[in-house]
């Protein structure tokens, strides 16, 4: 057996030098990318993050999570044959110590350009990871697929990513609705609007971005050029949380872009609108989830996991079923829902060109000429 290799032949159970070596490897690549965030805060930092974190806080949480980190990954270098994670645990917290650790300084003004989200996918992972693995450890569906299920690593890249280029797609998300169509936009509509009440703002938005964004991913299925790119979200054959992250660039630009249109001509007021962001990324997430909650007759009025993973399903009754992202009533009313009471037997494209594994090659993969 290698005393380096990146294949798990070992046992995983508590006391083989496994969890310890996970966490340790987690805790340590977390821990040295928060120190990367320190010495370059303007290039790896999200400028609307940056004012709210409680700074203190962060370098004691990060003084814990680099100790927590070493510790571990000692003990997983003592207990286990394989030194991939300890090594990597260790060398992580050694690297982060040696650029100074929680104690780097950070200059008060920081201008404002481009840059990569890191702290973003830092939060992203903690907050997801901290909500969904233990919901899906408790309440799984498939209890014998792990967390470490296969293609993890394409589904993490695709989540870091996503998170990397956050500024990018905000801008690409807002931008075209505000450039094309600021000729549409109708003041008295919007002041309307805005004199809604809260509650009724927020749900006049989910039925607006939810009756788009149907019409749009529905469109993804139907024209073989825009199927290419979502065919990559379709190739995920294991359901979980962090399978939804699996979406080519141009899916997201082009859903999220056409989406925000009538929600920006509708002029919805900043609360209703940042509910609905939380609420969408949430969903979003937990409808892929590996979860067999079944929610009774709720889950006619909202979707849940069995509804959208029926989107995901590699049977021929479910192709082209299930379009919708929050209310299930939308492929009632256009003929498209699909939902038996049970789950479906395999996730994945059946039929018709499969898109490769791996993100770059599915990067690249809806571009290539075809036969
Ligand atoms: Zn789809
Ligand atoms: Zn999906």
């Amino acid at each position: 057996m290698a005393v380096y290799s990146l294949r798990t032949i070992e046992p995983t159970t508590f006391g083989s030098g496994w969890v310890s070596g996970v966490l340790s490897a987690a805790l340590g690549l977390a821990g040295f990318s928060a120190v990367l965030c320190f010495h370059f805060p303007e290039l790896l930092t999200t400028p609307e993050a940056r004012a709210l974190y409680p700074l203190p806080w962060v370098r004691a949480l990060l003084h814990l999570v680099l100790v927590g980190a070493f510790v571990l990954g000692a003990l997983s270098l003592s207990l286990r044959r394989n030194k991939m994670l300890g090594t990597v645990g260790v060398v992580c917290t050694l690297s982060a110590a040696l650029l100074g650790g929680s104690r780097v300084p950070v200059e008060a003004e920081l201008r404002q350009g481009p840059f990569l989200g890191l702290d973003w996918f830092l939060l992203n992972l903690i907050v997801y990871s901290a909500i969904f693995i233990p919901i899906e450890r408790l309440f799984a569906r498939l209890p014998e697929q792990g967390i470490f299920r296969p293609n993890w690593r394409t589904d993490l890249t695709y989540f870091f990513v996503s998170a990397l280029l956050v500024q990018v797609t905000t801008i690409l998300t807002l931008k075209p609705a505000m450039v094309l169509f600021d000729w549409a936009v109708v003041p008295n509509v919007q002041q309307a609007i805005r004199a809604l009440p809260g509650v009724l703002q927020f749900l006049l938005l989910i039925i607006v971005a939810d009756f788009t964004q149907y019409w749009v991913h529905r469109t993804f299925h139907a024209v073989p050029l825009l199927w290419r790119f979502h065919a990559v979200h379709h190739s995920a054959d294991h359901m979980d949380w962090l399978a939804g992250s699996r979406l080519h660039l141009v899916d997201v630009a082009v859903t999220r872009g056409l989406t925000y249109v009538p929600i920006y001509l509708l002029g919805f007021a900043d609360g209703p609108l940042f509910a609905y962001l939380v609420v969408v990324s949430v969903q979003a997430t937990f409808i892929h989830a590996n979860v067999r909650f079944a929610f009774g007759p709720l889950k006619y009025l909202v979707a849940t996991p069995q509804f959208h993973h029926w989107h995901h399903a590699a049977e021929a009754d479910a192709i082209d079923k299930n379009f919708a992202v929050h209310l299930p009533i939308l492929d009632m009313i256009f003929g498209t829902a699909h939902l038996p009471d049970r789950w479906p037997s395999a996730y994945g494209i059946s039929g018709g060109e499969q898109p490769p594994r791996g993100y770059f090659s599915q990067l690249w993969w809806p571009f290539r000429a075809r036969k």
